[in-house]
């Protein structure tokens, strides 16, 4: 349970005075539903009212703070405004008002007194203007009025002024907290106290103090990835402590597959199989990733893994994130599986009625060794005689949480997790934190680089009459249509055109795939294209992950200025998979915007994953990685990892170090983290330090 200390951060911000339903809403859009949200909210420009010249210094469009003598009101009528006629020695200057209360104004800036105003000076046609001064004071009360003033992010209908209260409530509300730091650390970065850097981050002095390597912002960053490294920590070796199975078959059913396999292990799938083997071999629980680009070759490692498991008389389940991706790998396996006498199975949510109830009940019985599938494998009542291993592709697209669902449905189960994002190591850390890794470099040998080019959509017939003349030599191809951000429906559209526009031209050698497709309907385009009744395959982007047609060797990619890097990447990883020359086509719309022009450039340039991921990371900025949400990297509020990521390493360190020292937390120090962890809302973690 949240200590109660937090109990005031974590009260919604309706809780403030000053903050209705309203409010609450634009509050809540912007930076989140609760007061804590308020706190990590941090100010990203300054306003400086140093600055007090004369009337006749004060520059156009700068924040001056001025003091005036009021001389007259004019009353606003019609559409003109209020104003206040004002001056000083050295000139005039008139306070605009709009919807204004005259009453109120009067009060506020009595005809013959004294006042200081705070605000933008605006001139026009020699006249200098105030409209809404931001400050209006008594001589006496020039104090109440911050010299720098923060500026925060801000949405359309919230003002400065009311999220400025908002947030200067919330940290009012903020507690002094225990130190969680470890002690040398903090000295020896001069970091101050958590409710101090707090307060500073939120009342900068100078420009200076909004960079993100102040100390105040450094140790609320640390904060922030040291709750990150700690729970995951805590989750991973919660995991570990479940108990294992020592997995070690004696390699019969693998020597027969090395037989079958129409290719030789390269040496980076070897030394992969090997760390998985011997992983699976130690007492406790693997939880691995193996990390390799598109068409690296993870399959077979994976399926070297699943024999290891089955020749020690468990099953295994692959799991794929698509219909698509569980049938091919099924066909794949079955293919490579002939004559060894394993059983397969599949189940995705297609599957129904006696079918999947008959290979259920083989699962149940283990007559079945390995059972390749999507989401449907979760459901409750699908239950293993002896699973040993999970098979995750694609790791993405699930959350962690189902895979321990699939882990639980087995004692002792290994996890080998496959992901062909190529993630910066940075990331990595911050999304699975110390998890095992494999990773296969390179590619398959007798592998063509792709030829990649650009070209404009005004050139759109030339690309098809040369498709026209590609499928006469036998070539297939994939035409990828526009994405559409957020928008289903227009990217279905954008597809059913471009196939029905190829189709007057190529006739059934057209085909359709897209998400919105029936299973059947998906396999039959699928199968059509792959086993070559039709050579062109018009697709939206469910091509993206995992498809695998060795002979499709050219790629056209519509629209291709409003797709990511990695995306791209992933997509052109469809074709260069056979030995024959592959071209990708990336069309797009000008004007470029200059980082599309970035990216296309990187993708005619190279066609390492790593890299791209590098420059995909640079070219979006330090935290805005789209896509992060699907990938499971987190999206921090104060560590900015383009600035911080050396924090990350130590943060990781630290929190090993944490564990050892101090394993269920309950130290002095160890009380403190669990309150960080609360602080950060890793309320599962904790969960996991009780029961673990
Ligand atoms: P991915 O890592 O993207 O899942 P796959 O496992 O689908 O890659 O492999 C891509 C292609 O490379 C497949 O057609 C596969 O048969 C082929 N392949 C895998 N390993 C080798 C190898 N050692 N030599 C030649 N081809 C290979
Ligand atoms: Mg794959």
């Amino acid at each position: 349970m949240r200590p109660q200390i937090l109990f005031s951060l974590f009260a919604p911000v309706t809780s403030l005075t000053g903050v209705g339903p309203r409010i609450a809403k634009l509050i809540e859009n912007l930076a989140g539903p609760k007061i804590v949200d308020l706190l990590w909210h941090l100010p990203r420009e300054i306003v400086d009212r140093s600055f007090s010249p004369a009337i006749g210094d004060a520059p156009n469009g700068r924040v001056c703070t001025l003091t005036i003598k009021v001389e007259k009101h004019e009353k606003g009528y019609a559409r003109k405004p209020y104003r206040v006629r004002c001056r000083d020695d050295s000139g005039f200057l008139t306070l605009i008002f709009f919807h204004a209360k005259e009453d109120y104004l009067l009060r506020l800036l009595p005809i013959g007194e004294t006042r200081i105003v705070s605000g933008t000076i605006e001139e026009f046609s020699g006249e200098k203007q105030i409209t809404h001064p931001d400050y209006v004071l008594k001589l006496d009360d020039k104090e109440t009025m911050p010299v720098i003033e923060p500026v925060y992010p801000l949405t359309a209908g919230l003002t400065l002024k009311t999220i400025g209260k908002a947030i200067r409530g919330s940290l009012a509300k903020a507690p002094e907290l225990k130190e969680w730091l470890d002690k040398p650390l903090k000295k020896q970065n001069n970091w101050p106290n958590w409710h101090e850097a707090l307060q500073r981050c939120h009342t900068p002095e100078s420009l200076d103090d909004l960079e993100p390597l102040t100390r105040s912002r450094t140790r609320l960053a640390y904060d922030e990835l040291l709750a990150n490294q700690l729970a995951l920590a805590l989750i991973r070796r919660a995991l570990r402590k479940l108990p294992g199975s020592k997995i070690s078959g004696k390699g019969q059913l693998r020597g027969r597959v090395i037989e079958n396999l129409p290719f030789q292990l390269t040496t980076a799938q070897e030394s992969a199989i090997t760390e998985i083997t011997n992983d699976m071999a130690t007492n406790g629980r693997m939880l691995r990733l193996l990390q390799g680009d598109v068409g690296s070759g993870k399959t077979v490692v994976a399926l070297f893994a699943a024999l290891n498991a089955i020749e020690t008389g468990g099953q295994v389940a692959i799991m794929a994130p698509t219909e698509i991706l569980a049938r091919q790998h099924f066909e794949t396996l079955s293919q490579l599986l002939k004559d060894t006498g394993i059983t397969l199975g599949i189940l995705t949510g297609r599957d129904r009625g006696a079918g999947r109830k008959k290979t259920m009940n083989a699962l149940e019985d283990g007559t079945l060794n390995l059972i390749v599938g999507t989401h449907a494998l979760f459901q409750k009542d699908v239950i293993f005689s002896n699973l040993l291993l999970v098979v995750i592709d694609e790791q993405h697209r699930f959350g962690v949480h189902q895979r321990l669902t699939l882990a639980e449905k087995g004692r002792g189960v290994d996890t080998l997790v496959m992901t062909a994002t190529p993630i910066p190591r940075t990331l990595l850390l911050t999304a699975y934190g110390d998890l095992d890794c494999s990773r296969l470099l390179g590619k398959p040998p007798g592998r063509e680089p792709v030829d990649t080019r650009t070209i404009s959509n005004d050139r759109l017939g030339e690309v098809v009459a040369s498709i026209g003349r590609a499928i006469k030599t036998g070539a297939k191809i994939y035409w990828v249509c526009p994405l559409v951000e957020e928008s289903e429906t227009i990217d279905l559209a954008n597809a059913e055109a471009r196939f029905a526009a190829l189709k007057k031209q190529f006739g059934d050698e057209v085909e359709l795939i897209h998400g919105r497709m029936k299973g059947p309907e998906k396999d039959a385009a699928m199968s059509r294209f792959s086993s070559g009744t039709a050579n062109i395959l018009v697709a939206t982007t469910v091509i993206e992950v995992g498809v695998d047609v060795p002979e499709a060797s050219i790629m056209v990619i519509e629209h291709a200025e409003r797709f990511g890097l990695a995306q791209l990447h992933q997509l052109r990883g469809r074709i260069g998979r056979g030995d024959q020359r592959s071209t990708c086509l990336l069309v797009y719309a000008s004007p470029l915007t200059e980082t599309a022009r970035a990216r296309l450039k990187m993708m005619r340039e190279t066609d390492d994953g790593f890299l791209i991921a590098e420059e995909d990371l640079r070219l979006r900025g330090g935290g805005e990685i789209l896509g992060t949400r699907q990938s499971g990297i987190p999206d921090f509020r104060l560590a900015d990892l383009s600035s911080h990521a050396d924090l990350l390493t130590i943060a990781q360190g630290d929190a090993k170090i944490i564990l050892e020292m101090d394993p269920e937390l309950k130290s002095e120090r160890g009380e403190a983290l669990r309150t960080l962890l609360y602080l950060f809302e890793r309320d599962e973690a904790v969960a996991y330090l009780r029961s673990g």
